[in-house]
C-alpha cells in the first residue's frame, strides 16, 4: 500500500504549548504528498478543532464513540454529533478503554460500525499485555479481537483501519522492536485475507520522530497512531515527514 497514516492521539493530556497553538500551527502546515495526517482530541476540543483546521491538511477526530444511536446515555458522544462536527476519523477500543472501561469486542465492534455508518472512519485498536506476549499468547489474543471484528462486521472492513498497539509498548518510551511489528502487522494482514490489502495497518506504541520511518519502512504498516509524541507540534510533524519518506516505500 503506497500511502501512509499518521494519526495523533491526545489522550486526556492538553496539546502543548497549548490547544489553540497547537491547532493553529498545524493549520500552517504543508499537505504532505500520500500523507494522510488526523488528530483524535479530547471531545471538549473538536469544536476548535474545526475550526480551527477546517480547510487545512489536518483531519480532526475523537477518541471514542457511542454505540447507541442516540439517546438517554448520559455523558456517551453519538457518531452524528462527531460528523456533525466534521470529525472524520474516530479510535475504537483503545486499549486504555478496554481495560478501565471494561470494553468488550462486541461493543468494539458496534462502535465501529456506527462510526462507519455516520462516514467516520474507525481505527480499531487491538494489542496484547506483555504477560500474554511472555506466554505466547500474543498472535492468539489480538488473532481474538481482529476475528471478533470481521465476524461483527461480516467480513466488510471496508472504511475501517486497524492499529496494532502492543499494551507493553505504550507510554513507556519503548517501541516494539521492528521484528515483533513486522511479526504481528503480517499475521494480522494474513487474517485480513480478502480485505488485507485496502485496510489501512497502523502501529502504535512509544512512535517517535526517531523510529517513525523504520517502522513505516516496515512490510504491512502503512502508518502510526501517536500518543505522547503528538502532543508537541515539533515532533508530530517530524513523524510525518517521516511518513513522506516512506511513501510508496
Ligand atoms: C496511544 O495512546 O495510542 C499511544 C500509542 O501512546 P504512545 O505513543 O504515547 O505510546
Amino acid at each position: 500500500m503506497a500511502r501512509r497514516w499518521v494519526v495523533g492521539n491526545w489522550k486526556m493530556v492538553r496539546a502543548q504549548p497549548t490547544v489553540p497553538e497547537w491547532l493553529q500551527s498545524a493549520a500552517q502546515q504543508p499537505t504532505r504528498a500520500g500523507v494522510d495526517v488526523s488528530v483524535a482530541v479530547p471531545a471538549p476540543y473538536v469544536f476548535l478543532a474545526q475550526q480551527l483546521l477546517q480547510g487545512s491538511s489536518l483531519a480532526w477526530g475523537a477518541q471514542d464513540v457511542s454505540w447507541d444511536e442516540e439517546g438517554a446515555h448520559t455523558g456517551e458522544v453519538s457518531a452524528t454529533m462527531l460528523a456533525e462536527s466534521g470529525c472524520s476519523i474516530v479510535l475504537v477500543g483503545h486499549s486504555e478503554r478496554r481495560l478501565r472501561f471494561g470494553e468488550t469486542d462486541a461493543q468494539v465492534t458496534a462502535k465501529a460500525s456506527r462510526a462507519r455508518a455516520a462516514g467516520i472512519r474507525p481505527i480499531v485498536c487491538v494489542g496484547e499485555l506483555a504477560a500474554e506476549r511472555r506466554a505466547g499468547k500474543a498472535e492468539s489474543v489480538v488473532g481474538a479481537q481482529i476475528e471478533a471484528l470481521l465476524v461483527g462486521l461480516h467480513g466488510d472492513l471496508s472504511g475501517i483501519s486497524i492499529a496494532y498497539e502492543p499494551i507493553w509498548a505504550i507510554g513507556t518510551g519503548v517501541a516494539a522492536a521492528p521484528e515483533e511489528a513486522a511479526a504481528m502487522h503480517g499475521f494480522i494482514r494474513h487474517q485480513l485475507g480478502g480485505s488485507a490489502t485496502s485496510t489501512p495497518l497502523l502501529y502504535g506504541g512509544s512512535v517517535s520522530a526517531e523510529n517513525a520511518a523504520q517502522l513505516m519502512s516496515l512490510p504491512d504498516i502503512d502508518g502510526v497512531l501517536v500518543g505522547g509524541g503528538s502532543l508537541r507540534t515539533e515532533s508530530f510533524f517530524a513523524i510525518c515527514d517521516a511518513a513522506a519518506r516512506c511513501v510508496g516505500v
